[in-house]
């Protein structure tokens, strides 16, 4: 079966195809037929698609702003061209999309319907930014595909399962009835890491105390345990826990009244402050990209370094959060640009832990390693990278739901 897999972001679509069999799912991620990119980032009132499929590969400016018709162009690389892999686009089985806010109802994904799209409507206010996207992508495929059947596959799904002691805030509990609560996020990625340490362990995930460190842009931890998400450092935004690119993590809230009061501040600069001016961009003063900052640290700039030693605190201090959840640790894992691709950031995070066995092999880990047990023979604690792959989670849950 045709599997299309949409992930809408803010400034960003992405989409690629999976061919799967009818029968059972292959062990292994495979590649995709297609895959196609709009970045709306590039220029003021245009965007960009690139498409990657059979071999070739090919850019279209888009000039105008218009989501709808550049989904339908991306679509249309499926099927005409150099890029082509279709014949038509009703051989697409089904369709599945990320969607970052589910609230605290779905656990699981789910078939795409009114209520659902309402449900992702109602919880606009919530992720602001990306739940408009999704509903347009929805949008979109109905339009150009009709009744074909769609999935919402969830980011905070994994995580419906923490329990309300790390799920609620000590604040007035009527807050708490009103939806007021810590979500999560990254949860494809914690979920799909998790199982794919099982897998490469040998072991069943059952059996498994896990922390996973999605490290990108954005960061969060997750704490696992047989499978299920006990605990995890983002909250009722994506802006809580570690520090991240752009953005602050946990601060004292009270600093926010402080700037209402003696600054002016209001709430749309306080937002934009600090998901956009903070994190590694707002210490260091040179990049969100921690590329950049690792430069500047070897150029021996103090703000870099200050920024990159705040980063390396606040990511331990979270991971032993997650460890006084688990009560234990079997695997300590990381993923995403910074997990899979910063040796240093590994390195400095799994320093100080000997009293619990865990030891890093500092030549594997400055090795590029992917899907890898990076850690020492006699390590208590295994330490894993493992290359997130969110497509193939979607595209994964997709198959389940159109089994079931
Ligand atoms: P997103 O959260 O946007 O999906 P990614 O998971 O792609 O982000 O992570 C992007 C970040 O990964 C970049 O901003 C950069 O800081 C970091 N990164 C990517 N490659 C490297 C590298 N080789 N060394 C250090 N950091 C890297």
């Amino acid at each position: 079966m045709k599997i299309l897999v949409l992930n809408a972001g803010s400034s960003s679509q992405k989409s690629c195809l999976y061919q799967l069999p009818e029968t059972g799912l292959p062990e292994h991620p495979p590649s995709s037929l297609w895959s196609a990119t709009i970045d709306w980032t590039v220029a003021d009132g245009c965007g960009v698609l690139k498409v990657k499929a059979a071999g070739q590969k090919l850019e279209i400016k888009l000039e105008s702003e218009d989501r709808l018709e550049a989904i339908k162009l991306m679509l249309d690389t499926l099927v005409t061209g150099e890029t082509q892999v279709l014949k038509e686009l009703a051989e697409i089985d089904i369709v599945g999309h990320r969607v970052v806010h589910g609230g605290s109802e779905y656990s699981q994904a789910v078939l795409i319907t009114t209520p659902v799209k309402e449900a992702i409507a109602s919880l606009i206010p919530l992720a602001p930014t990306h739940n408009p996207a999704h509903l347009e992508g929805i949008k979109a495929i109905e339009q150009i595909l009709g009744d074909i059947p769609q999935v919402a596959v969830f980011d905070t799904a994994f995580h419906t399962n923490i329990p309300p002691k790390a799920a609620v805030y000590p604040i007035p509990y009527h807050w708490y009835e009103q939806g007021i609560r810590r979500y999560g996020f990254h949860g494809i990625s914690h979920k799909y890491c998790a199982a794919r340490v099982a897998q490469l362990l040998g072991k069943p995930l059952e059996s498994l105390k896990i922390i996973t460190c999605h490290l990108g842009n954005g960061a969060s931890l997750a704490a696992i345990s047989g499978g299920v998400g006990i605990n995890t450092t983002m909250g009722f935004t994506p802006l809580e826990g570690l520090m991240m690119g752009t953005r602050s993590g946990s601060i004292d809230p009270a600093i926010l009244i402080y700037l209402m009061r003696e600054w002016g501040f209001d709430a749309e600069q306080l937002n934009r402050l600090l998901n956009q001016e903070s994190g590694f961009k707002g210490v260091s003063g040179v990049s969100a990209d921690l590329r950049a900052v690792l430069s500047a640290v070897e150029e021996g700039n103090p703000r870099a370094i200050l920024a990159f030693e705040m980063y390396i605190h606040r990511l331990k201090t979270n991971i032993g959060a997650m460890l006084a959840s688990l009560g234990g640790l079997d695997a300590l894992v990381f993923t995403a640009g910074i997990g899979e691709n910063a040796a240093i950031v590994r390195e400095k995070a799994c320093e100080g832990w000997d009293f619990l066995g865990l030891k890093l092999d500092l030549e594997q880990n400055n090795q590029r390693p992917e899907d890898m047990d990076i850690s020492t023979p006699d390590s208590k604690v295994r330490i894993l990278v493992i290359h997130t792959e969110e497509d193939w989670a979607i595209a994964q849950e997709a198959w389940y739901v159109s089994h079931q």
